[in-house]
């Protein structure tokens, strides 16, 4: 609690606030480090068709576990990384590791030919008039067509962003990558940008799944992202979602794509590989109640 007034402002440091600076900036030199060190991962979650639980895509999801501390949740360390001007570096790191990994899966047939895989990117990245070049690059170097890479970015980059950040969207689509908007639902009631940004898909936040089943609410609002979604020919998947009663609800409303925890969470690369092989669907786990289809 900061002393806001009073003549012993100054010599009353307030403890819990100098813990939390020097816990940032500890947190932050761990992080450069740990980027230096390669000490970052790169995990996958499937993202599959909501009625026989198989693969269409993965999303890659960043790892840091530190020596001590051990797990660091990316919520935490992804918004570090942001304010210290390291998202670039690490985001560039996930993005081509995870278009290597796709590449090779696609090579061993570990995945189908339309399998996509998702990367999230932060504004600061859209922000970099050199994106669709390296991107480009990129896809080319490891033989991965450009429709199987999607990027996940957040209704904050269209509302606040820049000339450069619409030029950049509109050369990343040109180039034919997907671009999805992340945690649909949650930042803006204006929607107008949905059509003034060539996004090809919106991935519905986990907070109006998590009611779905129970609350009228969530459903008449997963309903209405469904109807505006179809009008604007686009993709959606629903997030985080953890319960056969979700998905249920989901398919009802006619969603047909899902991600969540009822088939699996974010697993290193040869787990996800040894779990989803070829679209087998997962050997244990929420999958296996879901093998209606072949
Ligand atoms: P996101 O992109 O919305 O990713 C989905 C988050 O939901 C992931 O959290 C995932 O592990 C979690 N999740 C998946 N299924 C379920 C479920 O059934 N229930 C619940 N409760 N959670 C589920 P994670 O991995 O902790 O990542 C948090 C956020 O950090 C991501 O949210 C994304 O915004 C950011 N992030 C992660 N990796 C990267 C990255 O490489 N670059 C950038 N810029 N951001 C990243
Ligand atoms: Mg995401
Ligand atoms: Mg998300
Ligand atoms: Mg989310």
């Amino acid at each position: 609690r900061a002393k806001a007034e009073g003549p012993g402002r100054s010599a009353v440091f307030d403890t819990s606030m100098y813990d939390r600076v020097r816990e940032r900036i500890e947190l932050e030199a761990a992080l450069r480090a740990a980027l230096a060190q390669n000490q970052l991962h790169v995990a996958y979650q499937p993202i599959v068709r909501l009625d026989t639980g198989r693969p269409l895509g993965a999303e890659a999801l960043v790892r840091w576990h530190h020596p001590d501390r051990g797990a660091v949740s990316p919520a935490v360390f992804i918004p570090l990384a942001e304010e210290a001007g390291l998202i670039g570096a690490i985001g560039d790191w996930v993005r081509e590791e995870a278009v290597r990994q796709l590449a090779r899966w696609r090579a061993e047939g570990v995945v189908a030919d339309d399998f996509s895989m998702s990367v999230n990117v932060s504004p600061r990245q859209l922000n970099d008039p050199d994106l669709p070049m390296i991107v480009s690059a990129e896809l080319t170097r490891h033989g991965v067509p450009a429709r199987a890479l999607a990027l996940e970015m957040t209704e904050s980059v269209m509302v606040d962003g820049s000339s450069v950040t619409t030029r950049v969207l509109f050369e990343l689509r040109e180039l034919g990558v997907r671009l999805l908007v992340d945690d649909f639902g949650t930042g803006f009631s204006a929607l107008g940008y949905l059509r003034r940004f060539p996004v090809t898909g919106v991935k519905i936040d986990r907070s109006f799944v998590s009611g779905l089943g129970q609350s009228i609410e969530d459903e008449e609002i997963v309903r209405a992202v469904v109807a505006m979604s179809h009008a604007l020919g686009l993709s959606i998947v629903a997030e985080g979602v953890e319960t056969r009663r979700q998905r249920d609800a989901l398919a009802a409303t006619g969603v047909t794509q899902g991600q969540g925890w009822l088939w699996g969470a974010a697993v290193p690369a040869p787990e996800f590989r040894e779990r989803w092989h070829a679209g087998r669907p997962a050997a244990r786990g929420g999958g296996r109640q879901l093998s209606a289809g072949p």
